[in-house]
């Protein structure tokens, strides 16, 4: 597609040219831009001038795109002066960066060829305090012919045309120029300045990079367009000097992509490769200071390979789940597209164009633009990652807090059950049941509901001790216990003494209370409890007591009525249930 593309342009661009006529001046104002000359390659770049114009030129417009060469070129023309004044007129670059240009000028027939040296490699000599374009003057005279020769060698590639016009035209000229890139660079200086102050607030290192690399890409496009003051260096080394401007602010390229698109992190192999190539240019910089003609062919080279490999670690980086990363694509994808229009005039296979050379400033401008946007994206993105893992840090850390307020929660639970539990039976402790019960008459009286009360004494328990032991005694008093845990849930079972039990019913009555009392005393007659030789039987006695609503009476009252009761029991002989009332 590629190929195609510029077989097409180049089939296009050599008919453009096809025949070469001489410039005819009509009248005093006619300016030529666009126009066919002839051209020669001098691949020894050791032709004198006498073997030059012996030689065999071919047509060629007056662009030149002639790439990194050693060859010297030479373009031909006649100007011809058709209107009735004499007339001043200049062959002009466009460009100002040319290492070495020289005019020769003569009238048609004489031959008498005046030299004239510009470019570069002169300025020392010439003691100028500015690069000015080359600029040849060719005065003509009415009715009057000039063959002009000019040459060019450069060590940068080549590209430029040359305009043929007159001095207003000229003054006009240079002032659209100048207007034109005091406005573009003051852009560029503008947001240069702002990204720099945003860098020296917020210490991104990102900024620095993009600083670096926009201040870098300034100072070479101020150089190559004339407004970088080279007479501060007061010799052609300057020219070399902004030439590093290239170099160095690629390699600052390569560390910004390297923050934007995270590669250290997200892709580790990647990031050793543009690490490698952010150094190589370093290096080229400092080579092209001694060898800047070739380290300028293999900055090219590299810059061929790194710039789609930029594009490919952005897209890794994206696909990675990198947001700023497709800001930095759009960026690079702008200015790429212009940038290899650039380069392929360089490296002379498009014609020097307004597109293709000032392609690359417009999208310079917009590629910082969005850079910069690119970076406060990044920031952003980062802030709010920051806050969803502190976010998430509180999360856990109330998770946390609420798990140990519920252990110690639960651990005061236990600890207040076990000090109202009684450790033998684990039933209710004397304590704990005076604390309940008198909240349980509380209720039962506002709900007028009755609420009963049993105390279960083991029968003759001293004889069990003395007969069987202690341990035989503990285990009736924990069999019994769990007779009376098994009554109805609302019920309380406590251990009251010794062997003495105290069961308080709510919402139950003294006739339902006697039932459970003998229910239960009947179920411990039963009960049989081993003994190391055999097994042994007990009963127990029980007084019942219930809580008179109307006559207000507390747990202590009730109680005492059901020890009274259980007494009566006791008394009438054991093995028995007796009611407070029914004595
Ligand atoms: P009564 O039928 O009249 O109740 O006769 P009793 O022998 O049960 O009489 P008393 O209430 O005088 O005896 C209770 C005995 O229970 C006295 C004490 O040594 C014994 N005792 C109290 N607490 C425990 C205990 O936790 N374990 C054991 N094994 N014995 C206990
Ligand atoms: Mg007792
Ligand atoms: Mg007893």
């Amino acid at each position: 597609m590629v190929r195609f593309f510029l077989i097409f342009l180049f089939l296009f661009s050599t008919l453009s040219f096809a025949n070469t006529k001489d410039l005819i001046i009509t009248q005093k104002g006619d300016i030529f831009t666009d126009f066919n000359v002839e051209m020669y390659e001098d691949k020894s770049a050791a032709q004198s001038f006498a073997e030059i114009k012996k030689s065999k030129f071919t047509p060629h417009s007056n662009r030149i795109s002639t790439g990194y060469s050693e060859s010297i070129f030479w373009f031909r023309f006649t100007l011809v002066n058709n209107s009735d004044q004499d007339l001043i007129y200049f062959a002009e670059f466009t460009e100002n960066f040319a290492h070495k240009v020289h005019g020769f000028i003569s009238e048609k027939k004489l031959f008498n060829f005046s030299e004239d040296k510009q470019g570069v490699a002169y300025l020392a000599l010439e003691n100028s305090d500015e690069l000015l374009k080359p600029k040849f003057q060719i005065n003509i005279k009415s009715g009057e012919s000039k063959t002009v020769y000019l040459n060019i060698f450069g060590l940068y590639a080549n590209f430029t045309s040359f305009n043929i016009i007159d001095t207003p035209t000229l003054n006009l000229y240079e002032l659209k120029h100048t207007g034109f890139y005091s406005v573009y660079f003051g852009a560029i200086l503008a947001i240069l300045i702002y990204n720099l102050a945003i860098y020296a607030f917020i210490r991104e290192t990102a900024y620095l990079y993009y600083t670096v690399y926009v201040a870098s890409f300034l100072i070479w496009q101020l150089g190559v367009n004339g407004f970088f003051p080279f007479d501060r260096f007061s010799s052609s080394f300057s020219y070399y000097l902004n030439g590093l401007s290239v170099p160095i602010g690629l390699s600052f390229l390569m560390c910004f992509a390297r923050t934007i698109l995270e590669t250290k992190t997200r892709l580790p192999k990647l990031d050793r490769i543009i690490k490698a190539i952010a150094s190589l240019y370093f290096l080229l910089a400092l080579t092209a200071i001694f060898f800047t003609h070739y380290s300028f062919i293999v900055i090219s080279f590299i810059t061929t390979f790194s710039m789609p490999f930029l594009l490919y670690t952005g897209f890794k980086s994206y696909r990675d789940g990198n947001g700023s990363a497709l800001i930095f694509l759009i960026a690079q994808a702008a200015f790429l597209s212009m940038s290899t229009l650039f380069a392929l005039m360089t490296e002379g296979y498009l014609e020097y164009r307004l597109m293709t050379k000032h392609g690359l400033i417009a999208a310079f401008l917009v590629e910082i633009f969005i850079f910069s946007l690119a970076i406060a994206y990044r920031i952003r993105m980062h802030e709010q990652e920051k806050l969803k893992i502190i976010n998430q840090a509180n999360k856990e850390l109330d998770k946390k807090v609420k798990e140990r307020t519920l252990e110690l929660e639960l651990s005061q639970v236990k600890l207040k059950e076990l000090a109202s539990k009684d450790p033998l039976t684990d039933l209710f402790n004397r304590r704990f049941l005076y604390e309940i019960s008198n909240e349980l008459i509380l209720i039962a009286k506002r709900d007028k509901t009755p609420i009963s009360v049993i105390i279960f004494d083991i029968d003759n328990f001293k004889k069990i001790n003395d007969t069987f032991g202690h341990t035989i005694g503990d285990d009736v008093i924990v069999e019994f216990a769990k007779l009376l845990k098994q009554t109805r849930e609302s019920d309380i079972a406590a251990r009251f003494g010794g062997e003495e039990f105290l069961l308080i019913l709510p919402n139950t009555s003294e006739t339902g209370a006697l039932e459970i009392a003998n229910q239960v005393r009947k179920e411990a007659e039963n009960l049989s409890i081993r003994t190391l030789t055999d097994s042994l039987s007990f009963t127990v006695s029980g007084g019942v007591s219930s809580v008179l609503i109307a006559a207000d009476t507390g747990i202590e009252l009730t109680i005492h009525r059901a020890d009274q009761a259980l007494y009566q029991a006791k008394r009438s002989g054991k093995n028995k249930i007796q009611s407070f009332t029914s004595y």
